[in-house]
């Protein structure tokens, strides 16, 4: 594996793989690399020649009081892991070769980004949009792969990639979880014992909103109750958002008839975890 950390010794790394007639393909990742991110790398691997890895905590994406100074950076460990995977070209960038000294320009994605966590984190989709597409511009993907855990990133990415006509294919991949049903997170890290019980809540409530589609129910604010109750039971852990919006919009809707995207946040103890489900209507 070929690791460059400046913008040009990736570019060149990259025309030179593509130059071979290779199919490149493209995980974006911000490290502490867990099964999740390994799950993106294999469907890149499948169906691709050749796979580029970005680690790169992004501080665009971050609010002045989020975590992005405690953010776990094992990169030993994740090298390893992607050496093992057979990857590539691994870009691994400080932050002044992406952010040079007065870059004030951004890519932002309009009204989508104030969506889900856009909400609560003012800021965030513009960040990860902006770097997003900065990565695309150096690395010049055939494909590139995301995870559906955040749902809400990969269908502003798919926005941003049809609006600015980018040569590159996006490719969504399955949710990983672990065995008892959390959806695996480099923040997953940050959660004690008792933390990471209650953190269940999240794959709980919305397993409740499958039960209760599965059984006839079709009205988005009976399903939205449901999976509130869940939350409820479970105190200690500070919701912040339960929606039922169209996967492609982000709009809410209040009668499931097609493709749902049932979408949740919560607090446990100061750590933000995320999760969601597609209703298949
Ligand atoms: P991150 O390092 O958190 O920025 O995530 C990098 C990529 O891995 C994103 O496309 C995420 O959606 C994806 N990802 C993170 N966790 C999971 C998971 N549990 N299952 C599938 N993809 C994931």
């Amino acid at each position: 594996m070929k690791l460059c950390s400046t913008v040009a010794a990736m570019r060149a790394a990259c025309r030179a793989v593509r130059g071979q007639g290779k199919r490149l393909g493209f995980v974006p990742t911000m490290g502490a690399l867990h099964e999740g991110h390994l799950s993106l790398v294999r469907a890149a691997k499948a169906r691709c020649d050749a796979v580029a890895v970005s680690i790169f905590v992004n501080p665009t994406q971050f609010g002045p009081k989020e975590d992005l100074a405690k953010y776990p950076r094992p990169f030993e460990r994740d090298h390893e892991l992607l050496e093992q995977e057979g990857v590539e070209l691994l870009f691994a960038p400080p932050v002044e070769e992406m952010y040079p000294a007065g870059a004030v320009t951004y890519v932002t994605v309009e009204g989508l980004s104030e969506k889900l966590c856009g909400r609560s984190r003012p800021g965030h989709f513009r960040g990860v949009t902006t770097v997003v597409a900065k990565l695309f511009h150096i690395i010049e993907p055939d494909a590139a792969f995301f995870g559906q855990k955040d749902a809400a990133q990969a269908t502003i990415i798919r926005r941003m990639v049809r609006d600015l006509n980018l040569p590159v294919e996006i490719v969504v991949c399955p949710i990983v979880r672990e065995p008892d049903g959390l959806a695996m997170s480099s923040r997953n890290a940050y959660l004690d014992a008792q933390q990471r019980k209650s953190a269940l809540v999240l794959s709980r409530s919305l397993k409740e909103v499958q039960n209760l589609f599965d059984r006839g129910e079709r009205k988005a604010s009976r399903l939205i109750e449901a999976g509130k109750q869940v939350f409820a039971q479970e105190p200690s852990v500070r919701l912040d958002y339960f929606e039922i919006v169209d996967p492609d919009t982000l709009e809410a809707i209040s009668e499931v008839h097609g493709p749902a995207l049932v979408a949740v946040a919560g607090f446990v103890g100061n750590t933000r975890l995320i999760d969601n489900i597609v209703l298949q209507g």
